[in-house]
């Protein structure tokens, strides 16, 4: 039997990976993953980010704009850590690439993870974070823990 190769979002599936050290352990994520191989992966412990380590917000755009060079990552100190975010969006892509995954299930509202919307200086806001924007350019299947698709910018510009 061929079993699909998904990524997924670490602390879906409980690692204890997230900025304040905790996870969000999502049951029906795990459910849709049991006849699969999946691979967790946590881009900004890929980045080379600490756990725990200040929260982070992309500044006026989203993670298509980050990859473009048109916005960067400011974490709570106000340090710029768009390089982290855009090392671990690559990792994340070379680990995919490797494992042939055709499909990922990423957190919503993270700066790298997010799929519908990101949070922002101003709150939540319409968006994708920098990895899933990177792995949508490359053709993977992006979607969200609650199963909303990630589309890539040509797609939305035709909608
Ligand atoms: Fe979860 Fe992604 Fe944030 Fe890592 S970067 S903690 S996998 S949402």
């Amino acid at each position: 039997m061929k079993y699909e190769v998904i990524l997924v979002s670490a602390c879906l599936l409980g690692v204890s990976c997230r900025h304040d050290g905790g996870h969000a352990y999502c049951p029906e994520v795990f459910d849709e993953l049991w006849q699969s191989h999946f691979v967790p992966v946590c881009p900004e412990q890929l980045g080379g980010l600490p756990t725990p380590r200040e929260p982070s917000k992309i500044e006026k755009g989203d993670g298509e704009e980050v990859l473009r060079g048109a916005a960067r990552v400011i974490n709570g100190k106000g340090e710029d850590v768009t390089g982290a975010f855009l090392k671990g969006a690559q990792e994340t892509l070379r680990i995919a690439q490797l494992m042939k995954a055709g499909k990922a299930i990423l957190k919503d509202h993270s700066p790298s993870c997010g799929c519908r919307a990101i949070h922002q200086k101003e709150g939540m806001v319409k968006g994708v974070g920098v990895t899933a924007a990177l792995l949508v350019k490359n053709g993977l299947e992006v979607m969200s823990e609650e199963g909303e698709y990630v589309l890539s910018a040509a797609l939305k510009r035709n909608l």
